[in-house]
């Protein structure tokens, strides 16, 4: 098996952890659930971090899927989410607060300076954690910001769909360009032949 380069969204990284979770026509996937898949997105969100000596182990991949699910838990509520397709095990927000507060906290980081080869001083990241937990723990920091802020998060609409965005212009209604097609066939079909779209 060959490793395939996951796809990203351009989202920010607590949203492209909630979209490891995604759906096409053959049903509903979950990015994570393939080792080599899940291996694949930690080393582009630790490369993405500014952390790639993240070796990543079977504790931050399972931390790192605990995240997910509570994210998309509060991003359900954030969005007001009814979309029936994928809902996340976690189902109690305050659970999924609690667990987004103990992944930030599980790896504190801080800067220090170094010297390089040159004997220059550069500025590096230290953790009390493992480099991967610090991975984690820097994706759960981002999700704090977005979910306390005013990051304008949105649940995509289109049909089938599954995944998060953050709204960056008024007009932006889907995730994807796809999903804006799909979205006007579907509203094409259902005024010329009534019913639903599948
Ligand atoms: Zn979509």
């Amino acid at each position: 098996m060959t490793t395939e380069a996951v796809e990203l969204g351009g989202e920010p990284w607590p949203v492209e952890l909630m979209n490891t979770v995604w759906a096409d026509r053959q049903g509903v996937h979950d990015t994570l659930d393939d080792p080599e898949q899940a291996r694949a997105w930690f080393g582009g969100a630790a490369r993405g971090l500014g952390r790639p000596d993240g070796t990543v182990d079977d504790e931050a991949l399972r931390r790192l899927r605990a995240l997910r699910d509570a994210l998309r838990c509060l991003a359900a509520e954030a969005t007001a989410d009814d979309r029936p397709t994928w809902t996340s095990p976690v189902t109690d927000a305050d659970q999924a607060v609690a667990v987004v507060n103990d992944a930030a906290s599980a790896a504190p980081t801080w800067s220090a300076l170094e010297r390089d080869e040159g004997g220059a001083l550069v500025r590096v990241t230290r953790s009390h954690g493992s480099a991967a937990l610090a991975v984690v723990a820097a994706v759960a920091e981002q999700a704090v910001d977005l979910l306390a802020g005013s990051a304008d998060l949105r649940a995509c609409r289109a049909p089938g769909c599954v995944l998060y965005f953050v709204r960056q212009h008024a007009r932006r209604e889907w995730c994807s360009a796809g999903c804006g097609n799909r979205a006007r066939v579907a509203r094409h079909y259902r005024r010329h032949h009534g019913g639903q779209f599948e």
